[in-house]
């Protein structure tokens, strides 16, 4: 018997007939015995819906407000499910975010989970009743309702399933696991049985848009054991505690998993694109210190998210040209901040391009395995693409490159890294 705490995303939720699909995942996993808490997310579509009324109410609407409005989203759901659990003879119960309470620091449409009262919690669990959790809500040490952030219903999942120490948390959504690459794109692409949190951090990160990514720096925080896994299946389906999906792990359980024969050992684990970055050009920006901040700071104070720099040698003069990308929606913002500070920065011309997308290469592997970053090359090369930015870190190699080459790039590379799925047998 172990006590797991199990998510439902919004097309999961999303409408009677899907919640009653959710209830009966939940009541088989209840019926093996486990202590089971459920944290749900809106109805697919809710959130949205809720933040337009907010926006036509009033533009510059109170955060505090927003918070009311858009967390009843969730509250609906978990009565919902709740009253379907019991429909289905379980014995359940909501416990909304102010009830157990999460509580959160008092930053509105952005809050951070302080703590979570969990020993009311634990004694229903042991009881043998079902919890149903609203996940995104909290409340603020004024006790006025909070939310944290889009797809925070991750984020909820996980600060429950370290509250309460539970084995596991399952989170139910759209696809199966974890893939090397988007399906859509690669046919070919294969479900990781596991990925480590470095390794999700990081997919997370560059636009693989499975978990929150918040969610899963706090799983490696607190060492929270997560698996991703699909809540569209049927009847005669794998169980949960048979692992059919993705789990996310520590790098000392992924060495075991590699030494058992369980996973293959990989120098990439995932490949991610992003469309949604925009690439800023600076030239001949004065080659000297103190330049570059001037560029940056006003960015930072605008809480604008730069992503890739570079900096070119300087050429003749005492000049440089500064190469660097923001996400598309704050491009604007970016372009009216630097051309007011023209004067100050000292650049001759501004250029913005932003049909253009970030490839990442990602893999723990490439921390004991060279040549990562010149296999990821050559292969762009050979079909003509053409690199306008690298960056790297330890576990990941990334390349700007034309919009438009997206899906070959992310193809030949797949095919590049040995990633491709063996053809199954006729
Ligand atoms: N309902 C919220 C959103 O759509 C939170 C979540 O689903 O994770 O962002
Ligand atoms: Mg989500």
């Amino acid at each position: 018997m172990a006590r797991i705490v199990m998510k439902f995303g919004g097309t999961s939720m999303a409408g009677t007939e899907r919640i009653r699909r959710v209830a009966n995942i939940v009541r088989k996993q209840a019926a093996r015995g486990h202590e089971v808490a459920v944290v749900v997310s809106a109805m697919a579509g809710e959130t949205d819906r809720l933040v337009n009324f907010c926006r036509e109410a009033n533009a510059l609407y109170d955060p505090a407000e927003y918070d009311v409005v858009v967390a009843s989203g969730e509250q609906v759901t978990s009565g919902l499910l709740a009253l379907t659990l019991q429909s289905l003879g379980c014995k359940a119960r909501s416990w909304l975010g102010w009830q157990l309470p999460v509580r959160t620091v008092e930053s509105h449409s952005k809050a951070r989970v302080e703590t979570i009262d969990s020993p009311a919690l634990i004694e229903a669990l042991e009881a043998g009743e079902i919890a149903v959790i609203p996940g995104f809500q909290g409340v603020s040490e004024l006790n006025r309702i909070t939310t944290m952030g889009r797809g925070g219903s991750d984020t909820s999942a996980v600060a429950v399933a370290a509250a309460i120490k539970a084995d596991r948390c399952d989170i139910y959504t759209d696809v199966d696991g974890v893939y090397t690459t988007d399906p859509r794109i690669v046919a070919k692409a294969k479900k990781q049985k596991a990925v480590t949190y470095e390794e999700m951090l990081e997919l997370a990160s560059v636009g693989a848009k499975v978990l929150q990514t918040r969610s899963v720096g706090l799983a490696m925080k607190e060492g929270v054991r997560v698996q991703v896994l699909s809540s569209f299946v049927g009847e005669d389906a794998i169980p949960a505690d048979e692992y059919p999906g993705t789990m996310i792990v520590s790098e000392e359980e992924m060495n075991e998993l590699v030494e058992k024969g369980d996973m293959e050992r990989q120098h990439v684990t995932g490949i991610a694109h992003d469309k949604n970055e925009a690439k800023v050009i600076l030239t001949r920006v004065p080659d000297k210190p103190g330049a570059v901040a001037h560029i940056f700071e006003p960015l930072a104070a605008a809480s604008i998210n730069v992503d890739m720099i570079i900096q070119n040698v300087g050429r003749d003069k005492g000049e440089t040209d500064v190469t660097f990308t923001v996400p598309q929606a704050d491009l604007a913002r970016a372009q009216a901040l630097l051309e007011d500070k023209r004067e100050d920065i000292g650049y001759n011309r501004l250029i913005t391009d932003s049909k253009i997308a970030k490839i990442s290469v990602v893999g723990v592997g490439m921390k004991s395995h060279a040549g990562v970053a010149s296999t990821m090359f050559s292969a762009l090369a050979d079909r003509g693409i053409n690199i306008q930015a690298i960056t790297t870190s330890e576990i990941k190699v990334s390349v700007l490159i034309d919009e438009d080459e997206t899906e070959l790039a992310v193809r030949v590379l797949h095919t590049a890294y040995g990633l491709d799925a063996a053809d199954e047998a006729a």
